[in-house]
């Protein structure tokens, strides 16, 4: 049961063997969402909204966040948008923050959720936009970043305080971001809060390999193939099915027709990826046979290094052909 619960018309695709898989688009401007539109996507598994104020000067207000959500959601119409909250903190800091003396702008500073938390005013106006849109059913919240129970506590709590304050009649489903190794390590008493979880491969890879998330483009040893980041999904998966959370997979990783497959190998059902990716990693899914990339991803967890999980791949499709 999908949390996202897309209409069956939209971008499902199938394995070789029948499994549904569906197919999300990654958006971080409002004219990204043409291409997830075009491309016949099941709806939006990731809003980076923090993307739409990089260059401010100015904070914000929630009017204008929620015009924003709300044009966006009746695009959709009757398909999903997870709405992040803002993913700043480190490098990722517009003008209007990096200006304030009181945000501490160094790079090992804050991220994500706790940055968030940090500066309360900011999170509670988007919130404030998202309750208001998510009064449409399909639109949901997603926290980045999350390090375990109490950080992702706090945010539900302030969820609840914006849903009260409004008199709002609908209290949008929540999720977590598994993208820290602390998250991996607090499995259970975030999904016991989750309505449904999503893993960034972009972060999880780069923190548990310690090594730039831009790097894993060009290296073939610090991607998210490594055995440490399969082992990492894998335990992710399991604890998800335990709590019978939905799960989404929404890093870049996740467009690589070889990666899908491990993940689809992994038990994951809901990929959202950037939209230019989806017709190559639709052709390619319908290629997977389930059972196969389970026994695959078997093996490659037992693998040494992200090239030797990379060979195994390949050496597999050939003695196929
Ligand atoms: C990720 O970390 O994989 C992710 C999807 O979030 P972002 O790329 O926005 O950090
Ligand atoms: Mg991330």
């Amino acid at each position: 049961q999908s949390n996202l619960s897309a209409p069956s018309s939209f971008a499902t695709c199938q394995t070789l063997d029948g499994m549904e898989i569906t197919l999300y688009g990654n958006v971080g401007l409002s004219s990204d969402l043409d291409q997830v539109l075009a491309h016949g996507l099941a709806g939006v598994g990731l809003f980076r909204t923090e993307f739409l104020y990089l260059q401010s000067e100015h904070r914000p207000d929630t009017e204008s966040q929620r015009r924003i959500y709300a044009q966006m959601s009746d695009r959709l119409g009757d398909r999903p948008l997870v709405i992040r909250t803002f993913d700043l903190g480190g490098d990722k800091l517009p003008p209007f923050l990096s200006k304030d003396e009181n945000v501490d702008a160094s790079s090992l500073s804050l991220r994500g959720l706790r940055f968030s938390l940090a500066e309360k005013d900011l999170l509670r106006s988007q919130l404030n936009a998202i309750v208001q849109v998510a009064q449409q059913a399909g639109v949901s919240i997603l926290f980045p970043m999350v390090i375990g129970g109490h950080d992702f506590a706090q945010a539900i709590e302030m969820v609840d305080d914006v849903v009260e304050a409004s008199n709002a009649f609908r209290r949008p489903q929540i999720g977590a971001m598994i993208e820290t190794p602390a998250a991996l390590f607090c499995l259970d008493e975030i999904l016991e809060l989750a309505n449904f979880i999503a893993i960034g491969t972009n972060d999880l890879t780069q923190y548990l390999l310690a090594a730039d998330r831009e790097l894993s483009a060009e290296s073939d040893q610090v991607t998210a193939m490594h055995p440490a980041v399969l082992r990492a999904i894998n335990q992710i998966a399991a604890a998800a099915k335990r709590w019978d959370r939905p799960i989404c997979v929404c890093g870049e990783e996740a467009g690589d027709p070889e990666f899908a497959e491990l993940l689809i190998g992994l038990g994951i059902r809901e990929l959202s990826v950037s939209a230019s990716r989806s017709e190559s990693l639709r052709k390619a899914i319908a290629q997977i046979d389930s059972t196969k990339a389970c026994d695959l991803v078997q093996r490659a967890q037992d693998c040494r290094s992200s090239k030797e999980v990379r060979d195994l791949l390949r050496s597999a499709k050939q003695a196929e052909t």
